[in-house]
């Protein structure tokens, strides 16, 4: 079993309430034991009403609380309903999601998102930036080809590179529980790292995680692509059990 640090991020999405908090401590407290066999790291991106009072629930931190999405813009504007990477930052997140699909078929496009990446980077926060391909897409042999424009689009003009880890989620693949072959998976992360190297001009590959059905029954099977660098869970993050239950059983 490997013993390089793998990330375990839970995307929770809009669920959640002040009762959730039950959730996020038993999380906290298996950390805090299973950090000592395994090296990992649990971060929980959940609804930014929850943020700040989970940070003052747990009373000591075993896991890293982030954020799912923000405004571009980097300071207070007239934008109803909005929040910038900044507040965000002050609620206690460290971490934000920024390029979900979900977020991007409502309308954040490339440019966008690159705006945010560079909000959030210049207010400290560590950004998990998702890239995917459609069924289309992938139907079309055009993964790598989406992939590629995704991340030189985006990343391009960024500088901190040490802020931004990748998690590859093909759009097909989110809330499906259809989940990718395991030899196009591994060829797919190795692209992403390989690709992200050239465009960048960075030596050391970046981190990439993958997200998408990650379920208690599939996470043992992606133990053995030793290229992924950690997960990004969505459903299955909403309950401390399924969560708990996926890390364990990927190092069994
Ligand atoms: C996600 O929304 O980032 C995700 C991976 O969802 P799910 O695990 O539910 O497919």
């Amino acid at each position: 079993m490997t013993n390089k640090l793998k990330y375990f991020v839970g995307n929770w999405k809009m669920f959640g309430d002040f009762t959730s908090f039950k959730t996020v401590n038993k999380i906290n407290q298996f950390s805090r034991k299973y950090k000592k066999l395994h090296k990992n790291k649990i971060i929980l991106c959940v609804p930014n009403t929850l943020i700040f009072f989970f940070n003052k629930k747990l009373q000591s931190k075993n896991i890293s609380l982030g954020a799912q999405n923000c405004h571009y813009y980097q300071n207070y504007g007239p934008f109803t309903g909005s929040v910038n990477s900044q507040m965000l930052k002050k609620t206690g997140a460290e971490y934000i999601i920024l390029g979900h699909s979900e977020n991007r078929s409502e309308g954040d496009t490339d440019k966008i998102i690159e705006k945010k990446i560079n909000s959030s980077i210049k207010n400290k926060l560590n950004v998990i930036f998702c890239i995917g391909e459609s069924y289309k897409q992938k139907k079309n042999g055009k993964t790598f080809s989406t992939l590629r424009k995704q991340m030189k689009n985006s990343l391009k003009k960024i500088s901190n590179l040490n802020k931004i880890i990748l998690a590859y989620e093909p759009i097909w693949s989110i809330g499906t529980n259809n989940i990718p072959k395991a030899s196009q998976l591994k060829k797919t992360i190795k692209f992403i790292k390989n690709e992200s190297k050239k465009i960048l001009k960075i030596k050391k590959p970046i981190k990439v995680l993958y997200g998408g059905s990650v379920d208690p029954n599939n996470a043992r099977s992606f133990s053995f692509i030793k290229e992924i660098d950690g997960f990004l869970i969505g459903r299955a993050s909403q309950s401390a059990k399924k969560f708990i239950d996926i890390i364990e059983n990927y190092y069994k």
